[in-house]
């Protein structure tokens, strides 16, 4: 399997406006372990969990945001909702003592799908810095 910083810089060479894997969740033509669901937001477990708790929250509607730079004032709204959302994912899960947000963004942020999504990450201790 390629390493995520060879993922993230094959999948900056793709058009950021391509459909992505998390399309085909979003339409339930592939599998996925999901946890939160609503009209604007779903919430699933990461394939490849980088801690106990592992979670990707996505908009259902990609609307440009291929990543987080793309963002323009008409998805103020929906980053509110996803950020909310992952507050009350986390409380789901059980994380009482702590969690960490992570936005990836561009090939040095090592972002290997180009469908913005927030990774909610806990159930043991963090470090800073990240890698
Ligand atoms: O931030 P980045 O773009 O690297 O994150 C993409 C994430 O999507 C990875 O953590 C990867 O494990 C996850 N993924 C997934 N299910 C897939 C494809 C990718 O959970 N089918």
């Amino acid at each position: 399997m390629a390493s995520e910083k060879e993922a993230a810089l094959a999948a900056a060479a793709v058009p950021a406006d391509s459909p992505t894997i998390f399309d085909k969740i979003i339409n339930k033509e592939i599998p996925a372990n999901i946890v939160y669901e609503d009209d604007k937001v779903l919430a699933f477990r990461d394939i490849n969990p980088q801690s106990p708790t592992h979670i990707l929250l996505i908009p259902k509607v990609k609307d440009g945001l291929s990543g987080i730079s793309k963002a323009e004032e008409r998805h103020t709204q929906i980053l509110g909702h996803l950020l909310f959302t992952a507050k009350l994912v986390a409380k789901q899960e059980g994380l009482e003592d702590g969690f960490r947000l992570v936005i990836n963004d561009g090939p040095s942020g090592c972002q290997s799908v180009y469908h913005l999504h927030i990774h909610l990450l806990g159930g043991r201790q963090m470090n800073w810095p990240p890698g």
